[in-house]
């Protein structure tokens, strides 16, 4: 019996719905559960943001004493003396089509009840002084992952940093952040907080920072309500600026960005199959992905879409690719409302027993772009196996990850590779296979295992530096 189920769901922006009707959930009759999240925010006490501006402050006097930083060019305060690249970095291998949304940009809007962002939109919070960017989805497994770094936007010299609080924080309270301050050689300094505990940069007070340097981990540290990219920019006499240009920025005329991102750039962050719902939990429990790359036929398999920046202004056409291309199902989806800063839905479909093996393809057409994800059917075999840990390896109906082991290797070395595979890397069956070069056959030729050509599915968890799969007369021997 096959049964579809749809659901699509939301993240609330917790200010919009302050500031505009709240934000309704959209959930079709079939759907179930209604499982809501709220994207980041972050408060800062006037009293906190004073004393780190005197600390820096008076970090940047001993600087200059010591000779370490020089005097800025002489540039009119607000005029950007540099330009600034996008300050998070997902760790490579890490193929989502994107890991963030924004939450909140400067408020423009001096008055103390109302807001307004440099797009004359409400994408803030009152007295927000920064741009929030948020991880999405699965933002704490990213964060345990250490899958997003905070890198440096620009050149300049590290002035201060703060390290050693408490990392998962969910509430708006006194508690003190991670972060990094870089002064640029303009003056202007960017402060990059609320990052993983032990995560920050190295660096003593007073060294350089080069573009795209790793400064910390993205996480959740001080007063913040999950995991998120505090950026905030301030000119040379330390007053803020907004580095995004736009009709109601009264606070500078000009981008700080090298490249500005539009205000509203929807985007699929990620398509994932699994073996059950996605369970996206509550702050900061990491989110449960049953995320799967493998399956088998009668399996019903769980087609999530997870985006950035929704809207409604044309379609979310998914598509369900057999091996062959012919379609397996196509469906067509549009939410309510003009913009959702993150939401995500998904359609539940079991594959019959019928149905041909091979490599499968999930794929969504969105605002003019095509978003692919692999996933396989395959029968059962000897080598079809799924495991927690290599000292627990055991015989599973879905696994995880795939290797695709060739006919006659018996052997396979990933020399020094991490076994474990992170979301996403699923789409590329070859990463798994390094050390396979010579008589090596495609895995996407046939992925099908048999007695002749045996597929291992597995995978490890912790870091392994070297791991050796050793296939002989029905048994498998793994060590490393
Ligand atoms: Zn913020």
């Amino acid at each position: 019996m096959r049964r579809d189920v749809s659901s699509h769901r939301l993240l609330r922006v917790a200010a919009l719905v302050t500031a505009l009707a709240p934000l309704p959930q959209v959930a079709r009759a079939d759907s179930s559960g209604d499982l809501v999240a709220i994207v980041p925010t972050d408060e800062m006490s006037d009293t906190t943001r004073d004393t780190i501006q005197r600390e820096l402050d008076a970090s940047i006097a001993r600087l200059f004493e010591e000779g370490r930083l020089a005097p800025e060019a002489a540039t009119a305060p607000s005029a950007p003396g540099v330009l600034l690249d996008w300050p998070l970095r997902p760790r490579p291998g890490l193929d989502w089509f994107a890991v963030h949304g924004i939450s909140a940009h400067v408020d423009q809007d001096p008055a103390a009840t109302t807001i307004q962002d440099y797009n004359c939109g409400t994408r803030t919070y009152d007295g927000h002084h920064g741009t929030d960017i948020f991880l999405w989805p699965f933002s704490w497994n990213l964060v345990d992952d250490d899958a997003v770094a905070v890198v440096a936007a620009a050149d300049g010299v590290l002035i201060g940093k703060s390290d050693g609080n408490f990392d998962r924080n969910c509430a708006s309270n006194s508690n003190t952040w991670n972060a990094a301050f870089v002064r640029h050689a303009d003056g202007s300094v960017a402060w990059y907080g609320h990052m993983k505990n032990g995560s920050v940069t190295a660096r003593a007070v007073g060294d350089p920072i080069v573009t795209g340097e790793q400064l910390g981990i993205v996480a959740s540290s001080g007063s913040s309500t999950g995991p998120h990219l505090h950026f905030e920019l301030h000119d040379a006499a330390g007053a803020i600026l907004d580095p995004f240009t736009g009709p109601c920025n009264r606070l500078n005329p000009d981008s700080w960005w090298a490249l500005q991102r539009a205000y509203t750039e929807p985007t699929v962050n990620k398509l994932m199959t699994s073996f059950a719902v996605p369970q996206l939990n509550n702050c900061p429990a990491p989110g449960v992905t049953n995320e799967a790359f493998v399956f088998r036929p009668g399996d019903t398999v769980w087609f999530s879409r997870f985006y950035h920046d929704q809207v409604n202004t044309g379609p979310s056409v998914a598509t369900i690719f057999r091996p062959d291309r012919s379609v397996f199902r196509t469906w067509s989806s549009t939410i309510p409302d003009p913009y959702y800063a993150a939401s995500w839905g998904w359609n539940q479909y079991t594959i019959g027993a019928a149905e041909p093996l091979g490599k499968w393809q999930f794929e969504v057409q969105y605002q003019g772009r095509t978003y692919d994800h692999d996933f396989w059917l395959v029968g059962p075999g000897p080598w079809l196996l799924r495991n927690a840990s290599v000292t627990s390896i055991a015989p599973l109906s879905r696994p995880l990850a795939a290797i695709f082991v060739g006919a006659g290797a018996t052997t396979l070395d990933l020399g020094g590779r991490d076994g474990v595979p992170r979301p996403g890397e699923g789409d590329d069956d070859d990463a798994y296979v390094p050390d396979f070069a010579a008589g090596q056959l495609d895995p996407d030729a046939t992925v099908v295992g048999d007695a002749s050509r045996p597929l291992v599915f597995y995978q490890v968890s912790g870091a392994a530096t070297s791991l050796t799969l050793v296939k002989s007369a029905g048994a498998l021997t793994i060590s490393y």
